[in-house]
């Protein structure tokens, strides 16, 4: 059906994101100032993060000549939602490879749902050989059964993401002190304490529990050595806002994101964007940023 895929460009991301300062009082209290940096604003479809990392992936697709995109996630990950969105925007086919091959037989969650209307092929696996799907015997047998597809690693993170992530450190270079992210792959951190530079500091808020913030720490290095040939920027992983892991919530999470809403009439993204702001909240509380420094929070998501 498709002759040629159109480059990312041509879906017009509104580049550099805003920057708006927020007047939040644990903030101002210790006399700093904090921007949001509306990554979430860069395209409906691809919001975020998610079109940083995956802009470069679909270049280099096109420019080997591959027009099926093969990746992996979670039954509710939003970056199978973006490869669905941008395989049909753009015109490649897609194949989503989600762990649990019990979610096979149940009926798709709204999520995998809005990923089948984008067109993609959702391929369950059970969960051990989802741990080892960037193994060399997992990825042929893939090949074997797809075909000659562009293979993206889980949540988008690989060297080409951090590479296109650095851009949003470059927008930030010079307009903050620190700038922090939340971190599920840990390739956006990569990119963006890549990007900012010497003179800023980078945080990322881990949003799984689990895997120690060591385990994160060495996969966001080793992403900028496949990057950028070396460790870049001055960043570190806080893992003290997990509140419970992956996509759970705490009373003080809820009531956080509700005050929070309820103060900037800017519904919050639950899963990754409300715990990064309570977290750089109780680090200003802590009086981990100097008065008068800038701390800028990268909106990675919508609701
Ligand atoms: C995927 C995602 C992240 C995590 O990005 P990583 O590069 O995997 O660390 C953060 N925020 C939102 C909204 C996301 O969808």
């Amino acid at each position: 059906m498709f002759d040629d895929v159109a480059d990312p460009d041509s879906l017009c991301p509104r580049l550099p994101s805003p920057l708006q300062e927020v007047a939040e009082p644990a903030f101002a209290r210790h006399g700093v100032r904090l921007l949001l940096k509306r990554d979430d604003l860069i395209h409906p479809a691809l919001p975020g993060n998610k079109w940083r990392k995956l802009a470069p992936n679909l270049r280099a697709a096109a420019e080997a000549g591959r027009r099926t995109l093969l990746t992996f996630g979670g039954a509710y990950s939003n970056h199978l939602r973006a490869t669905a969105a941008a395989g049909r925007l753009l015109g490649y086919r897609t194949i989503g490879v989600v762990r649990g091959e019990e979610l096979a037989a149940a009926p798709l969650n709204p999520s995998l749902a809005r990923c089948a209307a984008d067109g993609m092929r959702l391929h369950f696996i059970d969960r051990g050989t989802y741990r080892r799907a960037g193994s060399p015997q997992v990825l042929s047998a893939l090949r074997d059964r797809f075909g000659d597809c562009y293979v993206i690693p889980e949540g988008g993170s690989n060297a080409l993401a951090a590479q296109g992530a650095a851009e949003l450190g470059e927008e930030l270079r010079g307009e903050a002190d620190v700038a922090a992210v939340a971190c599920g792959t840990g390739g956006t951190l990569a990119g963006l304490a890549a990007g900012l530079g010497a003179r800023g500091r980078a945080v990322g808020i881990a949003v799984l529990k689990g895997g120690s913030p060591h385990f994160l720490g060495e996969t966001v290095a080793g992403l900028q050595r496949a990057a950028f040939g070396d460790r870049r920027g001055d960043w570190r992983v806080e893992a003290r806002f997990t509140c419970g892991g992956y996509a759970r919530t705490t009373p003080e999470l809820d009531s956080f994101v509700a005050a929070f809403e309820q103060r900037h009439g800017m519904a919050l993204e639950r899963v990754y964007v409300a715990k990064l702001l309570l977290g750089l909240t109780e680090l200003a509380a802590e009086g981990a940023f100097a008065p008068g420094a800038t701390v800028a929070a990268v909106v990675t998501g919508t609701p």
